[in-house]
């Protein structure tokens, strides 16, 4: 890990502090000086700032019921920003927690979602782990409520579960699984999670998503209120390992 990421994760600094930090020589590694933000540290060294022993936090792992409005990005646009409201009174449940999410700037969103879809967003700072999560290698499947202006056709249905070619794309998409709720909203579940992926599929199908919203990741339900947040238990943050 880099040591600016290291300070991150052992500090409640931002990495603009942690490189402050280091630059202005109050860090050291074995007890050396020798360092930049980019070196990498390992679980044998040992960190210091002003003179204390730095120990990384544990990596964290939650699921937010994401509302519609709002970017799945670190930085506010014409959306603003999921984190930023994950501090906002009305956004979190545990006051405690909010403590833990002050270094909001090393969370990162495990598979975005649109600033129009609702649904489960998994955050974490563990890279590895939100990898397993995305990777269509992984397989890790994820379930979306699709509210369409068109009733379903089995011509449709055959097309999405099989196939089909996305815009600008040369291989069809990855073999689906589709539940018909009623003629104008069905279930489907997908491995992969290219940009706009399920619009793109029903758009190529000749039909429009007039709502999304995402019930699973793998074998993790939403179960939270909209807007809410929780930290996963071990046995749920083991499912992805
Ligand atoms: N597919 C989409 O089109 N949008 C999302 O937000 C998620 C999956």
């Amino acid at each position: 890990m880099r040591l600016d990421k290291f300070i991150c994760k052992s500090t409640h600094f931002t990495r603009a502090e942690a490189r402050e930090a280091i630059s202005s020589g109050r860090v050291k590694i074995n007890g050396w000086y020798d360092c930049h933000e980019a070196t990498q540290v390992h679980e044998n060294n040992v960190m210091t700032l002003d003179g204390e022993i730095l120990q990384a936090r544990p990596s964290r792992y939650l699921m937010l019921h994401k509302p519609a409005g709002f970017v799945s990005s670190n930085v506010s646009g014409r959306y603003p920003s999921l984190f930023n409201n994950l501090t906002i009174d009305n956004l979190i449940s545990d006051d405690a927690n909010n403590l833990d999410l002050a270094d909001v700037e090393n969370l990162h969103i495990a598979g975005r979602l649109d600033a129009d879809t609702t649904g489960l967003v998994l955050i974490t700072d563990d890279g590895r782990w939100s990898f397993n999560v995305i990777s269509p290698k992984s397989e890790c499947e994820k379930v979306y409520r699709v509210s369409l202006r068109d009733p379903i056709t089995d011509d449709a249905i055959n097309q999405l579960v099989n196939g089909v070619l996305l815009r600008g794309r040369e291989e069809l998409t990855l073999p689906a699984k589709l539940t018909v709720v009623t003629e104008k909203e069905v279930l489907l579940t997908i491995t992969e999670g290219k940009y706009h992926q399920v619009k793109r599929m029903f758009g190529a199908v000749r039909n429009k998503v007039v709502a999304l919203h995402r019930e699973k990741v793998g074998p993790l339900n939403l179960d939270i209120p909209v807007g809410q947040w929780r930290y996963l238990t071990e046995e749920e943050v083991g499912y992805f390992y």
